[in-house]
């Protein structure tokens, strides 16, 4: 007896699956499983997927767009500025409950672990007591990891490295840093070295905002590489957007890319945000911005698609889909081959876990039975056609379902509903 089923749906593998959940977690994987379950969700013809996995959000400014007034220039200072602004009038209420409808929105695409920056900057930590209370109200259905981020520099403010260590003694578990924001290089290299020595003090992950610019010498991913190693800290750490690799010298990332392997540090770029922002200086031919994401692949560097930003001062659109992430990420990173496009796939779910060091994820006995259903056949096809979620399971319990996206035709001689699935070869 299962308390729930999920009956022949197709896994990302291609094989054909019955799973079996109890208690929360999951209990089998076979073929055909002929128990009595206290409910039975038919997923044939239909991809059966570990939920999605965001490692890099900003859930103290989302939904917040137009607030206090929009972003003219579109560029990330301008944005970096207008939050400074709200971050001091928005209320602890008012970001909970904006936190809490983006979780609603996540949730209902199947997003179940976020990776969350918050920012630490204000004195009061509002961002911080907010985030905290969201991660403990969400904890049933997202598993919502935190990052004490200093968004105007550790040592750019009076207060930005004290407030750092409060927000982690608080309760905030991952290390965060912005080094191309300090005043200078020697500034940014000195926060790399002091944010991965407090990481390796507490035991913690660290996730470092590296080098989101456009400047070619904006090289502070190589310092974080270096203390990683210093300090045995590999497969804890990851460098998010690295968008100044995108336009530096060749040879110099020929050198670059085996130091970032060596020390074992993961990859979050964020296609959306990155294709927004980065290039704003630029005339003609424009530069993409996005991080160098095949190159790494090939290294055996971990690369993973973050979303970033949903409706705040950085960006104007979002709407907590992993699959627009992965499917914008795939353009702008020309992964067109089909072994690319299924590993865009993985992209938002296995990489991300791994790097979010998450336990128990994924589609395999004895795991937090935590799935979605997608009117998809493949992974591939999901990522083109960013599907409906007809069911999203989450730790056991379906907390989502939503219909098939089916139109209906009304073409003489043509047929009555249209699904847009396509069997590729
Ligand atoms: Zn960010």
């Amino acid at each position: 007896m299962f308390d729930l089923i999920v009956k022949g749906g197709t896994l990302p593998d291609g094989t054909t699956a019955d799973i079996g959940i109890t208690g929360g977690k999951i209990t089998a994987i076979e073929a055909r499983l002929d128990a009595e379950a206290g409910e039975v969700i038919d997923a044939s013809g239909d991809l059966v997927a570990p939920p999605f996995v965001d490692p890099h959000f900003h859930m103290d400014a989302t939904l917040s767009y137009g607030k206090p007034r929009l972003n003219a220039s579109g560029t990330l200072l301008e944005g970096i500025s207008l939050w400074g602004e709200l971050r001091d009038i928005a209320t602890v209420d008012e970001m909970v409950e904006r936190a809490l409808t983006y979780c609603d929105w996540a949730a209902s695409m199947g997003t179940l672990a976020i990776r969350s920056h918050v920012d630490t900057t204000p004195d009061h930590l509002n961002t911080v007591t907010a985030m905290l209370e969201v991660k403990e109200k969400v904890k049933d259905y997202i598993d919502l990891q935190l990052v004490a981020f200093p968004q105007d520099g550790l040592y750019r403010t009076k207060t930005g490295r004290e407030n750092v260590i409060r927000a982690l003694d608080m309760g905030v578990e991952v290390v965060g840093g912005i080094p191309h924001f300090e005043r200078t290089m020697a500034d940014g290299a000195e926060s790399m070295r002091d944010l991965c020595e407090i990481a390796a003090e507490r035991g913690l992950m660290v996730d470092i905002h590296c080098d989101e610019t456009d400047d070619p010498m904006s090289r502070h991913i190589e310092a974080l590489a270096y203390e990683t190693q210093r300090l045995g800290l590999e497969g804890r750490v990851a460098g998010s957007h690295l968008t100044s690799m995108h336009s530096m010298d060749n040879y110099y990332v020929s050198k670059l890319l085996p130091l970032i392997a060596e020390a074992g540090i993961s990859a979050i770029p964020n296609p959306l945000i990155n294709i927004m922002l980065q290039g704003r200086h630029d005339t003609f031919p424009k530069r993409r911005g996005l991080t160098r994401v095949k190159e790494m692949q090939a290294m055996g560097i971990p690369v993973g698609w973050g979303q970033d930003c949903v409706l705040d001062p950085w960006y104007s659109l979002g709407t907590g889909d992993m699959l627009d992430v992965a499917f914008m990420g795939l353009h702008v990173a020309q992964m067109s081959h089909p072994d690319e496009m299924a590993r865009c796939f993985t992209m938002v779910t296995e990489v991300n876990a791994q790097i979010m060091g998450l336990q128990d994820y994924g589609l395999r006995v004895g795991n937090d039975a935590s799935l979605v259903v997608l009117d998809a056949s493949t992974p591939t096809e999901a990522v083109r056609l960013r599907p409906a979620r007809l069911a999203v399971v989450a730790k056991g319990k379906v907390i989502a379902r939503s219909a098939r996206g089916d139109a209906r035709l009304m073409l003489p001689g043509r047929p009555e509903t249209v699904r847009r699935r396509h069997e590729v070869g």
